[in-house]
């Protein structure tokens, strides 16, 4: 049965019924459905179609969608969740700066409490914007109670996903010479993949919640830790997560280290392949690119992050032409400064576009189609598009406000004109959790309150505050001008 004929399936009664909407399906021969219904029985799309086809399936609950968008889940492939307490820290750092000075200082003193609240607030702000699925790096506090606190955390605020557990190990001679401080690298690599393994344990493929090994960089972790933490992964049957080749001298400082570059490495190894998540990717040769896309390997675009650290453009065209797995990532809110993947989806059209100084470059359909189903192919799961037996990860957006007045393009309108704060309904796995712009599962006020008292009692304790203070960018004259 294809997809349009699974679509147009009767059900003669479901738990929960859409109706009324403008229904982005993403698929088939019917992408748009006007005055569509959604119909979800337990954790499943049941039915979805047209109100003009005949009757509606009875519901336990209808939900009226006049003058809304229906659309799949977003879903986030690059994430750190527990970095959300570093909101607007940092202003005018380089990418080894921000690293050195900023986050790993941040993460190294991170406590438990701290970590929940910047989750907990991380994953609020998530679900509020449209987000069902988010795969989260994980590399502050990584003692097994922490972890898997942290997945308990997304899982209880609604999300689906997992969390990448990272994975430092060694100090190695190029994390070293890059001056990562050896503070970072103090867990062994017989313990880091020790307690990898009993997190996985509780958290197998299959869970709402999976949890992962995240090797923290393909370039400054260790070889043989790496290679052991993907043998890790396939004898569990879950993916793997890592950052790759993101600031530019990465890979050139890999080859004078190794003797060849970071993803060619990867490569030689074996260790490239559909269950491999790579973050960031900007710089890749050629022969990189043809090794992750002959693998169908999958990356993590971030191109919110890859502009404010800055660290350049992925090569997106030329990997999805070679076979890769494209979704889009976050990147946290330490340097995305918000969980909003429409902000991304824009973002990545934008960049690519003035990159190459052609409008053809990339397009809001291309955004709109990572965001939903290439975030799903990278995650593994049936999801990113409304479609009879895939998993009812949807979002519901109120196209009544003057930014999406008038609604000619769907696709257009969701990646230029929407934004994250226009999620009305937010359900993962069937379940609401988001309704009127309001968590249902948390109390949203208290996590708020919780995240603004730990972030003032970090900064204190781990000497952040200076990063606070107004940085100086050097105007077009060449005289110095204070950012507010
Ligand atoms: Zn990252």
């Amino acid at each position: 049965m294809d997809l349009d004929e699974r679509a147009r399936t009767p059900t003669a009664r479901c738990d929960l019924l859409l109706t009324e909407g403008t229904v982005l399906t993403v698929v088939g021969e019917r992408p748009t459905i006007d005055r569509g219904f959604v119909a979800i029985t337990g954790d499943r799309i049941v039915a979805v179609g047209s109100h003009e086809d005949g009757s509606l399936p009875a519901a336990d609950r209808t939900i009226s969608c006049r003058g809304r968008v229906v659309m799949p889940g977003l879903v986030d492939c690059h994430n750190h969740m527990f970095q959300s307490l570093g909101r607007t820290l940092g202003e005018g750092l380089t990418g080894w700066e921000w690293l050195s000075r900023f986050m790993w200082p941040y993460a190294a003193q991170i406590t438990h409490e701290e970590t929940m609240a910047a989750v907990y607030l991380g994953a609020v702000e998530a679900v509020l914007a449209g987000t069902t699925c988010v795969l989260d790096h994980h590399y502050g506090r990584t003692d097994e109670a922490t972890t898997l606190a942290v997945a308990a955390a997304l899982e209880e605020v609604g999300l689906r996903g997992k969390v990448a557990r990272g994975i430092a190990g060694p100090y190695t001679d190029l994390a070293r010479h890059q001056g990562l401080p050896e503070s970072a690298f103090r867990i062994p690599a017989d313990e880091e993949l020790a307690i990898t393994e009993m997190c996985m344990r509780a958290r197998p493929k299959g869970s709402k919640v999976e949890i992962w090994p995240g090797p923290i960089n393909a370039v400054y972790t260790d070889q043989d830790l790496l290679a052991a933490s993907v043998e890790l992964a396939r004898s569990h049957g879950v993916g793997w997560h890592t950052h790759c080749s993101a600031p530019r001298g990465d890979p050139e400082a890999y080859r004078d280290a190794y003797g060849m570059r970071p993803a060619t490495w990867l490569h030689s190894q074996g260790l490239l392949g559909p269950d491999t998540v790579l973050a960031h990717t900007t710089w890749l040769d050629e022969a990189e690119i043809e090794a992750i896309g002959s693998t169908r390997t999958a990356v993590a675009h971030c191109p919110l992050s890859n502009q404010y650290v800055p660290y350049g453009v992925m090569p997106l065209r030329e990997l999805l032409d070679a076979g890769a797995t494209i979704g889009l990532g976050s990147d946290g809110s330490a340097c995305g400064h918000r969980q909003d993947l429409f902000e991304n989806m824009k973002l990545l059209v934008l960049m690519h576009r003035l990159h190459h100084l052609d409008p053809k470059a990339s397009s809001g359909p291309q955004a709109f189609e990572i965001a939903t189903k290439g975030g799903a192919a990278v995650h593994g799961i049936d999801a990113g598009a409304l479609v009879p037996g895939a998993l009812a990860d949807v979002i519901v957006i109120d196209t009544t406000r003057p930014h999406l007045v008038p609604w000619h393009q769907a696709s257009s309108g969701i990646v230029y004109s929407a934004r994250g704060s226009d999620v009305e309904v937010n359900i993962v796995g069937g379940e609401i959790v988001v309704e009127d712009g309001r968590c249902t599962r948390v109390d949203q006020d208290e996590v708020v309150d919780e995240a603004r008292r730990r972030a003032g009692e970090l900064m204190d304790r781990v000497g952040l505050r200076d990063l606070a203070a107004p940085r100086l960018a050097r105007s077009r004259q060449g005289s110095e001008c204070s950012d507010r």
